[in-house]
Formats: C-alpha cells, structure tokens, sequence
C-alpha cells in the first residue's frame, strides 16, 4: 500500500502543500533535468530504532517518489560502521517502514553491497593524485587539521607518491596494519574555511567483523564517501537530508567531480524534526534503554516508531503529522500537542466508544431487582454510524468513576454527590441517597443510589434535566483490565543534554483493576478504542495475555498541556464540554 498512491500526481499538483523540495523536483520535472526521473532514497544507520524524526524523512523521500509518475525511493542501510550496527535494527527499521504504508519493492540496497566499487574509486582517487595514505595518529590528525579560524597544516605523508598509496591502501585492505595504523584521505585543501574540505578521512581500518560481508572486510568507507558514491550507483536524483549535512555537500560534489560519475545527485537539506519534550538522537533513545529509563526501544513514551505503535498511534496520524509540519530550512521545535492532535483527529473518526471506569466506585441501586439484568443499545462511534451499535449489559451494581462522586461538591460540581441526580449513559437517572465509607480509613466506598425506571434510555417523561452524564460498567458483567497512562518522557521543553536529569518521574501510571465493558472480551492486541471521557487506549501488544487484557493510554480526548486550548476550555460552558464538569 503506497501513501499517496495517485499515480496521475506530480510534486507540482497544487492539492499538495507546497514546500521548497516540492518545487524543486517539480521544476527538474519541468526542465527535464534528470530525464523526467524522480529517484530517492532512505537511507538510515541500522544503529537504532527509527524515531518519529526519520518518519518525516520517509515521509517525504517515499511520498515525493509517490506523487510522481514513475518516480521510486529505495530503502538504503548506511551500513559502514559494523561496531555499532545491529540485524536487530535492521529488522525493526524495515518493520516500521512498512507499518507506515511505504514500500521499497525490489530496491532494498545496503552500502556494504557498494563495498569492492566503493574501494575501487578509492585506488582510482589515489591514482589520480586525489588521495593519500596518511600515518599519522589520530590525535595529531585532529591536530593538523587546525581550527574555525585557524588553517590546517598538511601531513607529512601528503606527498606520498602514488604507488606507495596504492601499495598501502592494498596492504590496509589485506589486513596487515592494526586499527589507526593508517588512513586513506582525500586530497583536498588544508587550508578550506570548511573543515571538511580539510583532507577529510576516507577509509579507516577497523578490524571487526560487519553484520552483511562478515569477515572480508578490515578497512570500511566513511559516511562522507560512501554515502555519495551510493546515491550515485543507485541513480538517485534528489538526496535529501537533514540540514547538518550542508556543510559537507562540496565534499559530496567534489567526489563526484573528481571520480566523473555518470550519475551525480543533488544533495538538498532540509530542517530535521524536532519535537518538544522529548530527544530525538538514538544515541539519547540508546542510553535511555541501556540504563533502564525506558522497558525498551518500544516503550510507548519513546518516540520511535515502534513505541508510538505500541503507544496506539496509526500510520494515517504519523503521516498527516508529517504533512502538516511541513518541509522547511530552518530548524524549529515542533509542539509535541501537533502529534496528538493527529492522532485524535484519526482515532475520533475510527476508533469505537466503549465504557471502561479506571477508578471503580461500587454503586448498588437500591430500588433494582436483586437477579434483574438488561442490556442497552450503545452507540459505537457517532462519527461514523456505519460502526453500528452494540449490546451494553446492565445489573443491579454499576462501577462509576471514583472522580464522578464527591461528597462535597464544590461549585460547579454538576456530578454525583448525596441527593443529586444524574444519567448514567445509555441507562437510566440515578440518584445518591446514601454513602458507605470505610469505618477505619473514612474512605468512600459505596454509593447506595436509587434508580428511575421511567427514565430508561436516558430520558425522563417528564422533562427533568440533569446535569451529568456519567459512564460505567455492570460490576457483575466487567472485565478486569490493567490500564497504563502515559504522561511526557521529560520534564523540560527541550531536553538536550541534560535529558538525564529532567526525567519525568510520573511519566507512567499504572492502574491495576480497572474495569472495562464485557464486549471487549474480544479486543485484539494492538487495536484501539476511545474509552468514553478518557481518552484513546490501545491493547498493549506485549504484555497482553488471554484474559488478562493490558491497554495504554494514546492521548486523552483534549489536550491538557497545549495552551491554546487550554484557553479554549476556559472560554467554554461548563456544561457544553464533553468531560462533565
Ligand atoms: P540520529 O541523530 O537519530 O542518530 P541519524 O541522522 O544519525 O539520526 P540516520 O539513520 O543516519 O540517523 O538517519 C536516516 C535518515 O533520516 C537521514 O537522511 C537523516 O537525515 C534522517 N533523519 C534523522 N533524524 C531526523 C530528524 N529528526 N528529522 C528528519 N530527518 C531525520
Ligand atoms: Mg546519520
């Protein structure tokens, strides 16, 4: 299933928002510049899990080949560095992008499958007087290589001639010189204003084993010149990556230029994602597993795309996010409320309505016949009548919200409390006369309330109002369930590099013996619900059991945190909002 999937589509389709890379492929269409190809590709380290940063990235390089008429992105691992590298990632990468809709066909490649090209173009640098081995160490690499304001100084080993350089570079390959014996670099200009024109490092020793070519290989490329050396192979057309790789495009044009390719792709960078109240570095999302901040990469308060599926989040929302926060130059934070907002947006439309009470009350209706059930016809999304209705059974004790009694009602209370009368959803008016509270604790325990049978449905023939529309569920016909809600991974806006110390640490709640309608007897791992008045839950794809269902909390039904809408609801009646007051 491809995202776009209009194939009479182009990048200059004015239905489409418009955004610089759009018009830029647009025009190249126009121009013929690449003879009407749109080629692109993803192309992630598999040295973590994909976070909601790389879901813009995909986004946009499968979706720009998808609104173009035979326009392809491939799915590229950028597999140079084997220390770090992982079949584990690799696994869950091409996992995520195929829940997010997108599909990379034939066209799965891996830098690794470049590796005797890409050592190829490296002898011919060197012949061509364009590369040297150098020997010096790390340190005094980093040493020579000067500063921002300062030029570098050329190695001594710059002057090397080249059967020397192809005598070493061989040797490197065969294994004979231990890591950081020797390095292969390109010969640029020591004295660029661009550090990485400065004679950047192109091959290094690294004598391990990679996850794909095992043992044969004991030098691998760096980024820099695999990376460009790869787009080039596979004809890609427009490279797009995130701004920080601006600074090394004339390194990407110069190997090009100076290795002739046939194909020699436009690099084009745009700003990555940022999202508040959360990292976005696998580096970061690496630590917060290894230390124990987190039960794992899928974790639903991480913000990889295995933790927002497990989280409950759809494709559709992730998408439409990505759509709505647009493609740009310049960095930003993106409010993390715009991420919620498209998964409400998606769950309120798709999602069924069921009735699961988190902090049961017991309330018996006293005037209800002792064996008496009945069931009612419940609506199962009212966006949507298609989705039917469905049988809710009711019995003489009901489970309310804990937080839907006071004994006290303050001002503006319209819930349960002694003497008054509210509906209970579907049901019938019910009215508080009596409250039985733990003799040694003082603890509301039970509510003792009558029921009107005339108001069956939810309506009373005599046109008496209430205030209040509670949920619930029949204690006798509940299921037990264990409900998880999630709160913000961070305490601070933007985290950074003190994300270790701003860790919320309510981030996650844990509600044990909540109960749930009986009709989700039959909820599937994964599959998501809005519980009436709470908010959007997902089944809990890991630790669900038979019988022993575990939801987590997606969002709740309106932002609490973004202040916009904070201010909506202050403007609003109390009695209007959905949450009863
Ligand atoms: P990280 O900083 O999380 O380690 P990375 O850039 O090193 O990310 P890669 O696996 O190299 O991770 O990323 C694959 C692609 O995804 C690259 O083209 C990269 O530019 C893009 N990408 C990574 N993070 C973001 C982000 N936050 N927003 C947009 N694109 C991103
Ligand atoms: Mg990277």
């Amino acid at each position: 299933m491809l995202w776009a999937g209009a194939a009479q589509m182009s990048s200059s389709d004015p239905t489409l928002p418009s955004h610089f890379i759009r018009t830029i492929v647009a025009e190249d269409l126009r121009s013929n510049k690449h003879g009407g190809r749109v080629v692109t590709r993803f192309p992630p380290e598999p040295n973590g899990y994909l976070h909601i940063g790389h879901a813009k990235s995909i986004c946009l390089n499968f979706g720009i080949a998808a609104e173009n008429p035979g326009g392809v992105c491939n799915l590229r691992f950028d597999d140079t560095n084997p220390t770090k590298e992982d079949v584990e990632y690799v696994e869950s990468i091409k996992t995520d992008i195929r829940w997010l809709g997108f599909d990379w066909e034939d066209r799965l490649f891996h830098a690794s499958d470049y590796f005797e090209q890409l050592y190829e173009y490296a002898v011919q640098l060197i012949k061509d007087g364009k590369a040297y081995v150098d020997s010096l160490s790390a340190d005094e690499i980093r040493e020579y290589r000067g500063t921002l304001t300062e030029a570098g100084r050329e190695s001594p080993n710059r002057e090397r001639s080249v059967e020397e350089n192809v005598a070493l570079f061989e040797r490197m390959r065969a294994g004979e010189f231990e890591d950081g014996a020797h390095v292969l670099r390109a010969k640029i200009d020591m004295a660029s204003p661009n550090l990485n024109m400065r004679d950047p490092i192109i091959y290094r020793i690294r004598r391990v084993a990679h996850q794909r070519t095992g043992g044969k290989w004991c030098i691998y490329p760096m980024y820099d010149f695999a990376h460009c050396l790869s787009d080039s192979i596979e004809g890609i057309t427009h490279s797009l990556c995130t701004l920080e790789f601006a600074d090394h495009r004339p390194l990407y044009d110069w190997i090009l230029d100076e290795l002739h390719t046939e194909c020699h792709p436009q690099q084009i960078e745009f700003a990555r994602l940022n999202l508040s109240y959360t990292v976005m570095s696998k580096r970061c999302l690496l630590e917060l597993v290894e230390q124990g901040s987190v039960s794992g990469w899928d974790d639903p308060r991480m913000p990889t795309i295995s933790g927002l599926r497990r989280r409950g989040y759809t494709p559709e929302a992730i998408r439409d996010f990505c759509e709505r926060i647009g493609v740009a130059k310049r960095d930003s934070l993106v409010d993390t409320a715009l991420l919620e907002y498209s998964i409400r947006e998606d769950l309120n439309r798709r999602a069924p309505r069921v009735m699961a009470v988190l902090h049961p009350l017991r309330v018996v209706l006293v005037n209800y016949p002792e064996d008496q059930t009945e069931e009612f016809e419940a609506v199962n999304n009212p966006e949507d009548p298609g989705m039917g209705t469905r049988k809710v059974p009711f019995s003489r004790v009901v489970y309310v919200e804990r937080e839907d009694f006071r004994e006290h009602p303050p001002k503006k209370f319209y819930r349960l409390s002694p003497g008054r009368e509210v509906r209970l959803r579907y049901a019938y008016f019910i009215k508080c006369v009596g409250v039985v509270k733990d003799e040694h604790t003082g603890e509301v325990v039970e509510l003792h309330c009558t029921y009107d049978p005339s108001t069956r449905g939810g309506s009373s023939p005599d046109g008496r109002k209430v205030k209040a529309t509670l949920h619930w569920v029949s204690a006798q016909h509940a299921l037990e369930a264990e409900v998880r809600l999630y709160d913000r991974l961070f305490e601070k806006e933007d985290p950074a590099d003190d994300y270790k110390t701003c860790l919320n640490p309510s981030s996650v709640q844990i509600l044990k013996s909540c109960r749930v309608e009986p009709s989700l007897v039959e909820a599937t791992p994964g599959s998501r619900y809005q519980f009436e008045r709470l908010g959007y839950f997902c089944v809990d794809s890991v630790d669900t059991k038979k019988g022993a269902l575990v939801f987590n909390r997606t969002v709740t039904l309106r932002d609490t945190w973004a202040k916009i809408e904070k201010a909506l609801q202050e403007q609003q009646a109390p009695n209007e909002s959905s949450t009863t007051p």
